[in-house]
């Protein structure tokens, strides 16, 4: 089964592509990339890239361009990318859009699948200032909307639950920021590349999941194909 796509889910931070693309990738048996998880990760670990963003992702700016695509390269490189992916947070700018163009094309894959994830700013606040996130597994909670059993611990593996340092109120207003001015314009790009869809992600995430799931034909059973 071969599904030779690359998804992308497109939206400002807070809109649930994180809870989205954990549920779709397992579905779909697709690697889930995020970018801003690879950076955390970098940054926990003290390595020389962690060390060179870790004030970058504090202050809610983006990081530039070449060392994100460069990142995302080497990530497509491994072999569970083979058959497709769905990218969390990536592409963010146009050059990051145009050059993965350029990667998709020089690794025989056609035009991305992209999903827009539309959701008031009112419910983008509330949802970052309730994240809560489990070390171990990365399981995404929301205090007010989809808490964990015990506060502070994760249902699944017992991992401690923290807040991200980027989910102040005033970083968030920069990153939505970010959002509007570097990343929006994304969906006009790839409309006219004809391959966008909206989805209205205020809604549960039990009505987002169905409603991707319409979008990306590979509800449980299909064994997902696109
Ligand atoms: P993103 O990856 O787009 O930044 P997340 O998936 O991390 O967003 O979700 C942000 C917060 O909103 C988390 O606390 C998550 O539990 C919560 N959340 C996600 N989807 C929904 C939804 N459909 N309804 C309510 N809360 C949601
Ligand atoms: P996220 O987890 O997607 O909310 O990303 C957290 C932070 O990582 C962002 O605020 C940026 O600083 C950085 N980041 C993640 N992905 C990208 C990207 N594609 N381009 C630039 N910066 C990124």
């Amino acid at each position: 089964m071969a599904l030779n796509r690359a998804v992308i889910f497109l939206g400002p931070p807070g809109a649930g592509k994180g809870t989205q693309s954990k549920l779709a990738a397992q579905r779909c048996g697709l690697p889930h990339l995020s970018t801003g998880d690879m950076f955390r990760d970098a940054i926990a670990r003290g390595t020389p890239l962690g060390k060179k963003v870790q004030p970058i992702l504090a202050s809610g700016e983006l990081v530039s361009d070449d060392l994100v695509t460069g990142m995302v390269e080497e990530r497509l490189s491994q072999r569970d990318c083979a058959h497709g992916f769905i990218f969390d947070g990536f592409p963010r700018t146009l050059p990051q859009a145009r050059q993965l163009d350029e990667l998709l094309a020089s690794k025989g894959f056609g035009k991305p699948l992209v999903i827009e994830f539309c959701v008031s700013p009112e419910k983008l606040f509330r949802r970052l200032a309730g994240r809560w996130t489990c070390t171990v597994g990365g399981e995404i909670y929301n205090e007010f909307d989809a808490p964990p059993k015990v506060p502070g611990v994760c249902d699944g593996d017992g991992g401690k639950l923290v807040q991200r340092p980027d989910d102040r109120p005033e970083v968030v207003r920069e990153r939505l920021t970010a959002y509007e001015r570097q990343t929006k314009p994304l969906a006009e790009y790839y409309r006219r590349l004809g391959v966008l869809e909206v989805v209205d992600a205020g809604k549960s995430v039990d009505e987002v999941s169905r409603a991707l799931n319409a979008i990306l034909h590979c509800a449980e059973g299909n064994n997902g194909r696109l």
